[in-house]
């Protein structure tokens, strides 16, 4: 921590593939850390490191300056944050309470209605950059809410990220995620299909990336997961049910403001496949799966 950097007690609830390295970094940046997840055993590792367990979200928030909340799904943010005995019930005054899951702009503005009548200030601050950003401390972290309550978790959004920018009121960080997981699902259709189609071609997909890869369709997916999807490897940085959580918020937001985005609805329609298919705990990479028929090859 440097000098001027005050130290914190920081909450961190949801220590999952993403949770556990981004409440790693709070630590190690020197604050004192409480922790809480649905799974005590992904807890211990930082526990051994010094952090605190806490028996529930609510507990968490009774003991800590910041809150911060990495879970799954809207319904576990709204569980966590709304319900009886839970963080904003049970928040000190003063508190800053930061929601970092993938979740719906709606949601994080009822949040953050709900903190403002307890005088608490609520930020939405989804993130970008993968299971290896998160190890990293680089990702990108999209901030909705209160201007001063952003000012002063800058130094927590430092020890995660490298990207950090505030983008409006409540709810804006989710509606930038929205518009990142937009360009990652045309993406990755469009690196599934570009591998397919140098396969029926006959040509080696390693070199293919090789060759393609530093030119005008490189991008941090064709270089980080075609190489996964050549390999048949599908093990998960970032869940497919997950994806298919994210694209359904964006479709939803998008028929609300009645805009038309059929990329969109084509991946949401082939991920979903995936996930009746029994993959919804693969990575996204697996995508690449629905154009080997699902044959697991
Ligand atoms: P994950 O591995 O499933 O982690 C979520 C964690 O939250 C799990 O440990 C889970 O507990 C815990 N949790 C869920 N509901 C809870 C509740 N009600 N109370 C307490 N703990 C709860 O998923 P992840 O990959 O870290 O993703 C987390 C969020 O970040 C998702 O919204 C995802 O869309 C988003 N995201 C992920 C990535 C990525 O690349 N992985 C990138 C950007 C954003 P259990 O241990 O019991 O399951």
């Amino acid at each position: 921590m440097n000098a001027s950097t005050e130290k914190m007690t920081v909450g961190f609830i949801g220590l999952g593939i993403m949770g556990q390295s981004m409440a790693g970094h709070i630590l190690a940046a020197g604050h004192d850390l409480c922790v809480y997840n649905r799974t005590r055993a992904k807890a211990d590792d930082l526990v051994a490191r010094g952090a605190v367990w806490k028996d529930s979200p609510g507990d968490v928030a009774a003991a800590c300056d910041v809150v911060i909340t990495i879970v799954g799904y809207p319904k576990d943010v709204e569980e966590v944050y709304l319900a009886p005995g839970g963080i904003v019930e049970r928040a000190r005054d003063g508190a800053i309470l930061i929601d970092m899951t993938t979740s719906s702009p709606e949601l994080a503005q009822r949040i953050a209605a709900a903190a403002a009548d307890r005088g608490l200030a609520a930020l939405d601050a989804p993130v970008s950059g993968g299971d290896v950003g998160a190890r990293a401390g680089t990702l990108a972290i999209m901030v909705g809410g209160d201007a001063a309550a952003f000012d002063k978790a800058m130094p927590l959004f430092d020890a995660m990220g490298g990207k950090i920018v505030h983008m409006g009121a409540a709810g804006a960080g989710q509606h930038t995620k929205m518009a990142n997981q937009i360009a990652i699902a045309s993406t990755m259709l469009a690196v599934s299909e570009s591998l397919s189609y140098a396969k029926a071609a006959g040509l080696d997909q390693t070199a293919v990336l090789d060759a393609i890869g530093t030119g005008a369709a490189s991008s941090f997916l064709l270089n980080g997961l075609g190489p996964k999807m050549v390999a048949g490897d599908y093990a998960p940085g970032f869940f497919v049910h997950h994806f298919v959580k994210d694209m359904s918020i964006a479709l939803a937001e998008a028929e609300r403001m009645q805009i038309d985005l059929p990329g969109l609805t084509l991946a949401r329609g082939l991920y979903q496949r995936l996930v009746d298919g029994g993959f919804g705990e693969d990575g996204t990479q697996a995508l690449y799966r629905v154009y080997t028929q699902m044959t697991g090859a």
